[in-house]
């Protein structure tokens, strides 16, 4: 009978890939987490129990076929693990990466569950599909016939880019256009690169160049060239810009110099990384070396912004949220691994404003909070406790209070353009498809704020629907 090469979770124990050390993690950019070795991917495979209903799968947007391909690498049958895994995910080894599994498939397996610890399914698919790329096994689109209809793609982020490969692999002509100089959006410019090198993301960018995926950099829709150009000059145009209005304080003091919003501090840093001429980090606007950094936020860009601070040489780093740990948006791993590389959380902590030297940021006012009675949501409302304000001295203050979406119909003089009562464009939830013919939108311009993994899923239900559509039409006019 054949070796079982599953169900090993009782002999194995959960073993995530090695953390670097905080004390040398802290003193670059690199990824923290150091590759699995083939055995040791192996060995963690098969410690999943294959569950006729399986959780993960359920948990995971893209219901990534979790346990076939984890079954696939613990027998060391890798490039059948590859394609079983990137049959369903255009960026497996991105979200391997960054998605918050805590949240979303590890935190839904039942080997989690009875206590014996999730099989590390973030992390394989990571090993699985780098293993690839070493390997050869990653190819340009290379579609079988070329196709007349072409789509016009606004917005080079994690949406638009897999909506770009899968149209471009059924032989649609592809156009991104991106107001930035690199594609990729908040892979690029909003991640840090300790969570996600940027090669990662610049070798992606390339295969769909390959693929015959064209790019128009430095075009912001809008200004460079109208909407009504671009969809004039496509059969289908899919709207992936994401969310860049950042969330204010409209407080005493707020406009003092040296209080500055989390992308363009986190952008300044990753456009550093590239070796470009950032002014606004060079003249010290933008960057943390020798300063006392208070981030204001409990998500995962707040988290991002107290690591980055931290790498850049800060003093000292705090973090200012005005709810408890339990009850932060941001995921908890995140936050143990700024605790760990010394930044100190300030629970419970709002600001209601901020003192300052000649124009220039010194402090924030700091109310502290207790958690009252539950709110609509259900989460408990902070409230404050009279008679216990401070002052936190701060000479970089950096606000991560969440973003929501520019004003579209405004800003491209498109009144018809669907948007709900948060500025959101209005999409037809499996499609994208919005009421504007041939229109479509994906990502987090539809969804708010979201995450990597939802606007790949948003990309390709639209990609297919907008195939759907052509391929309806041609067989309508071949009639
Ligand atoms: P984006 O990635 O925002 O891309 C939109 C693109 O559209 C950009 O390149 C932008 O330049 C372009 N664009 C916008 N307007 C125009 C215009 N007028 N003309 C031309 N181009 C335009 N998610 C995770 O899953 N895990 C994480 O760890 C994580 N960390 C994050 C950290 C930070 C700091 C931030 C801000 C977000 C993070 N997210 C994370 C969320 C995730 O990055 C987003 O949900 C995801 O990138 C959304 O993808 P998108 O394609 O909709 O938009
Ligand atoms: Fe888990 Fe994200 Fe991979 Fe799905 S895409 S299996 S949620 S890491
Ligand atoms: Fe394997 Fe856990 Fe998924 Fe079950 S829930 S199939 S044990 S990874």
């Amino acid at each position: 009978m054949a070796k079982q090469p599953m169900l090993k979770f009782v002999q194995i124990e959960r073993d995530m890939p090695q953390k670097r050390d905080a004390s040398v993690r802290k003193e670059d950019f690199n990824e923290i987490y150091a590759e699995y070795a083939a055995a040791k991917a192996e060995e963690q495979a098969s410690r999943c129990s294959q569950c006729g209903v399986p959780y993960c799968q359920s948990h995971c947007p893209l219901h990534n076929n979790i346990p076939d391909w984890l079954r696939l690498t613990a027998s060391g049958r890798l490039e059948e693990a590859y394609e079983t895994s990137q049959a369903t995910n255009t960026f497996p080894e991105i979200c391997g990466r960054i998605c918050p599994q805590d949240r979303l498939c590890e935190g839904n397996c039942v080997i989690e569950q009875s206590g014996h610890g999730t099989v590390t399914i973030g992390s394989v698919e990571k090993y699985i599909t780098d293993t690839a790329w070493e390997n050869g096994w990653v190819k340009p689109a290379a579609p079988l016939a070329e196709r007349s209809e072409s789509v016009g793609i606004i917005g080079a982020g994690p949406g638009g880019l897999a909506a770009a490969d899968m149209l471009r692999k059924a032989g649609v002509q592809v156009t991104v256009y991106d107001r930035y100089d690199r594609a990729g959006g908040l892979l690029m410019y909003g991640i840090p690169s300790f969570k996600l090198e940027k090669d990662v993301v610049e070798r992606r960018n390339k295969l769909l160049a390959d693929g015959g995926v064209t790019f128009k950099l430095n075009c912001n829709v809008g200004e460079d060239i109208s909407f009504e150009e671009i969809r004039s000059k496509h059969n289908a145009v899919i709207i992936a810009t994401g969310v860049y209005k950042s969330r204010d304080l409209a407080m005493p003091g707020s406009g003092s110099e040296g209080i500055v919003k989390a992308i363009d501090f986190l952008c300044a840093s990753n456009k550093k990384s590239f070796g470009d001429e950032v002014e606004a980090f060079d003249n010290g606007d933008l960057n943390a070396a020798g300063k006392k950094v208070v981030v204001i936020g409990g998500g995962d860009t707040a988290m991002d912004c107290v690591r980055t601070s931290i790498r850049q040489g800060a003093t000292s780093v705090k973090c200012l949220y005005r709810r408890d740990r339990a009850n932060m948006p941001g995921s908890q791993r995140e936050t143990q691994n700024a605790e760990e590389e010394g930044v100190v959380f300030e629970w419970l902590s709002a600001p209601k404003g901020f003192t300052d030297e000649s124009g220039k940021v010194s402090g924030v006012m700091v109310q502290k909070m207790r958690l009252g009675q539950p709110d609509a949501s259900g989460r408990q409302a902070p409230e404050v406790i009279e008679g216990a304000d401070y002052v936190e001295e701060a000479d970089l203050v950096i606000k991560a209070l969440g973003f929501e979406p520019e004003e579209l119909p405004t800003l491209w003089n498109q009144p018809e353009l669907p948007v709900t009562r948060w500025g959101t464009v209005k999409a037809a939830f499996k499609t994208g498809a919005t009421e504007l013919d041939g229109v479509y939108a994906v990502g987090d311009i539809v969804r708010g704020a979201s995450l990597v993994v939802w606007a790949i899923k948003d990309g390709r239900d639209c990609a297919e629907a907008i195939l759907d559509n052509f391929n309806s039409k041609a067989a309508v006019a071949a009639e």
